[in-house]
């Protein structure tokens, strides 16, 4: 690599790690300039990060700012920014070869990659895989999947949801409009419900006592008045919201969805796209709830950065649906796939547990904050995917969107790269190896920054 300072190891480890200068410096600008030029100006580019390599929660930028990342790369840097196991494992696969297809022919990372997730993944019944390329890929054969097996029309989606971007799984998206103006009409048959989200419950009620209302509130109304549920082929569902806000719902949420939708014979599709992969401490969110789904989408964190996407479900389905019937020229790709292997193996032999107990210290250090900052109303989170909502008031929950704004803006010229979500939630989803100094040092800044921004509020 050329002008380095240090060597990617120090990199990774560095105590002090957040080093900015100038940003953006020349090298971004002009960089940024050449994409703003070229690039579909569809995409968000949240700030003017350029990156020039990375490693584990380090980022460093092409003018030689340095950063922590607590995004983990939008959820995805599960070991880390390129782990070295994972990049011995491209390397030698693609010494190997670099491609066949796996829709057509065999090899064996493919095979073993759906045992080991079709045994990872939670329940007793046997499970088979089908891969793609994304998230929102394997969203579309999760809804091609369920309508074929059950021969049903209909698909329930939630308010604040997050599928993906493609025709099919923008239709179960209903996060920001944003995402959905001008490409009407969607997908038929996609019904959305309210989300079980307790700081800003759509029903004004309060857990407990509301005994999950949102939950029995389909069947009462949706699914007896509207949509047969017998027409039901799924229900698609984040564990935790991600984009929605990292909206965490309460544990008898998902339970009673699942009864539900064992009464009516209907699929339960969880999608773990950001929150599986150990993201919150267990290798997929719904075990926190104990629900088995009927299938779970998974990529993103799944191979550490290069692009995968696997929908595991139950055997019968996908003995049923016929050759030719649903497959892609590169998912499952063979590079992807040994990526995938490493990562899982990581994740065995530590990973995840680290990753636990780094959830663990950040809840503690962000719930100190909101002790000492009004801006913060709520904490909330598994592992290491917590958020913080701000709000104006914490009487009035008045979402504090221009504030989220401003605490992303000065957290990046502060040396820690942050992500919002929902209307004005700050989400963290570093890499699963961050160490404890490194969490520690982030949430100092943070906690200059959110006095910054408190400073210009009053
Ligand atoms: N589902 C969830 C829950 C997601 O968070 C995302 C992406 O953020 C997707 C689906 C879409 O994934 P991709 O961007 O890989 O298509």
């Amino acid at each position: 690599m050329e002008n380095l300072t240090v060597s990617s190891d120090d990199l990774a480890t560095s105590e002090a790690p957040c080093f900015v200068t100038e940003v953006p410096g020349p090298k971004a600008r002009k960089l940024i300039e050449q994409d703003h030029e070229f690039v579909s100006h569809s995409y968000i580019k949240e700030y003017a990060l350029a990156i020039h390599r990375a490693r584990g929660a380090v980022v460093e930028d092409v003018d030689g700012n340095r950063y922590l990342d607590l995004m983990g790369g939008v959820g995805v840097a599960t070991l880390g920014h390129s782990p070295p196991e994972v990049v011995e494992a491209i390397k030698a696969q693609a010494d190997r070869f670099l491609h066949i297809c796996g829709t057509d022919f065999y090899y064996s990372s493919f095979s073993s990659l759906a045992q080991t997730l079709a045994e990872l993944a939670p329940g007793p019944a046997k499970k088979m895989v089908y891969f793609g390329n994304s998230g929102t890929e394997v969203v579309e054969a999760a809804i091609k999947l369920a309508r074929h097996y059950t021969r049903r029309p209909h698909l329930l989606a939630f308010h604040g949801a997050f599928h993906g971007r493609t025709m099919g799984s923008l239709s179960l998206t209903s996060s920001k409009v944003g995402q959905r103006r001008g490409f009407a009409p969607f997908l038929p048959g996609v019904h959305h419900v309210p989300y079980a989200n307790c700081y800003r419950c759509p029903y004004g009620l309060k857990y407990p006592s509301c005994e999950v209302h949102c939950a029995d509130v389909i069947e009462r109304s949706l699914l007896s008045s509207m949509v047969p549920p017998d027409e039901v082929a799924a229900i698609f569902v984040e564990p935790i919201q991600g984009e929605g806000g990292y909206v965490v719902p309460p544990p008898e949420f998902h339970q009673k969805l699942r009864a539900m939708a064992d009464r009516h014979g209907i699929l339960l599709v969880a999608d773990e796209v950001q929150s599986g992969m150990g993201r919150t401490g267990k290798m997929f969110a719904m075990e926190h709830f104990e629900v088995v789904p009927d299938a779970i989408c998974s990529a993103k964190g799944l191979s550490s950065g290069v692009p995968l996407g696997a929908l595991i479900s139950r055997a019968e389905y996908m003995t049923d649906w016929n050759r030719g019937s649903h497959g892609s020229t590169f998912g499952g790709n063979p590079v992807s796939c040994e990526a995938a292997l490493a990562t899982i193996k990581g994740l065995r032999n530590g990973v995840l547990e680290h990753g636990a107990r780094m959830g663990a210290r950040l809840a503690s250090h962000l719930e100190a904050l909101k002790e000492k900052h009004p801006l913060i109303g709520d904490v909330r989170g598994m592992g290491l995917m917590q958020g913080i909502e701000l709000v104006r008031d914490r009487t009035t929950l008045e979402p504090a969107d221009a504030e989220a704004d401003q605490v992303v803006q000065i957290g990046f010229k502060r040396g820690i790269l942050l992500l919002p979500c929902g209307e004005s939630v700050i989400r963290f989803s570093p890499p699963l190896v961050i160490t404890e100094q490194q969490i520690d040092r982030a949430m100092e800044i943070l906690d200059e920054v959110l006095g910054e921004v408190e400073k210009t509020m009053v």
